[in-house]
């Protein structure tokens, strides 16, 4: 009989459980999510089973790292269906807390990643990044987990939280998994069920145009007028681009030219309708792994 999934809605029940494995002191692996749990999440807590010997999901809603005119009211919430999904994974312990739970009206502490964080989502979404690392430090506080997993589907909030991590001395694991897709390409997100059938038909264009620009560059194409020709392409077919850029690993600084070899992040933020798509490709992962980040977060996902 596999172990009940123990629900845990306050800090003090979460704190309290976590003090009582001080005495076996086991491996505790972490998920953070905001729920509306798909493949992709699901895929997290498959990778994370075998890594630990006590796996927490959270989910939670996290009010400030939405702007004044984003969708917090309407993010989907789908508890029961959520709950399914993370006893299928076999998850210990879930937390899923109320904004007030987390945010007292007297808080006043937010913690800022003053680097990575400025660009491509970064210049569009103020606040955004502040608002993801205030509470990821506040879940490992609670947590305190050895590992914790996040997707590559939101590369910079990766790449934010392994910085936020290296800074802060958490000595957490923070390591990432490949994005996962639907078959014709498009990212998995929660987002995806917003789109009609016409943008549907169309969003797999937005990670195929992703790859071939990441295939140039890699071969040594110019950088601007490739990144000019992406965006075009993309526009073309009916996107509207909010940016296409590409930035150095793991500075997140702009690079004038693509250098054999070295890594880069290409990212791209698009709108189908009001509905807000991002995606990205690693230009040569394998970089990566000289430089310290685990290998399986970085297989590559080019076009041949
Ligand atoms: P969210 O609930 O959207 O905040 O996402 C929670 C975690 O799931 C984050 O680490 C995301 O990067 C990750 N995630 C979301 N979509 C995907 C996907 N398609 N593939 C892999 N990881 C994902």
């Amino acid at each position: 009989m596999p172990k009940p999934i123990k629900i845990l809605r306050t800090r003090n029940e979460l704190q309290h459980w976590r003090a009582g494995l001080e005495a076996t002191r086991p491996t505790v692996g972490f998920v953070p999510t905001m729920g509306a749990l798909h493949r992709g999440h699901a895929e997290l807590l498959r990778r994370i089973r075998p890594r630990c010997d006590v796996s927490v999901l959270s989910i939670f809603v996290n009010p400030t790292q939405f702007g004044p005119s984003e969708d917090l009211a309407k993010y989907p919430r789908t508890f029961e269906r959520d709950l399914e999904l993370a006893c299928a994974q076999g998850v210990d312990v879930l937390f899923a807390p109320a904004p007030e739970e987390m945010y007292s009206s007297a808080h006043s502490t937010f913690v800022e990643e003053t680097q990575v964080s400025r660009p491509l989502c970064g210049q569009f979404r103020p606040g955004h990044f502040r608002g993801v690392t205030t509470v990821v430090l506040k879940l490992f506080n609670l947590v305190r987990p050895k590992l914790a997993l996040f997707g590559m589907k939101d590369a910079q909030q990766f790449f934010v939280l392994h910085q936020m991590n290296r800074d802060l001395d958490l000595r957490v694991s923070v390591e990432a998994i490949p994005t996962v897709r639907e078959p014709d390409g498009l990212a998995l997100s929660s987002r995806n069920a917003y789109l009609s059938a016409d943008h549907r038909e169309l969003a797999p264009r937005f990670y195929k145009t992703l790859a071939e620009t990441s295939t140039r560059l890699r071969a040594g194409a110019p950088l601007s007028a490739t990144l000019e020709a992406g965006r075009q392409a993309l526009e073309a077919c009916g996107f509207t681009v909010q940016y296409l850029d590409c930035v150095e690993l793991p500075t997140f600084n702009s690079p004038n030219v693509v250098l054999p070899g070295c890594p880069y992040l290409l990212a791209a933020a698009v709108y189908l309708g009001a509905t807000r798509l991002i995606d990205n490709v690693i230009v040569n992962p394998a970089a990566l792994t000289a430089i310290g980040y685990s290998a399986p977060s970085f297989e590559p996902a080019e076009s041949s």
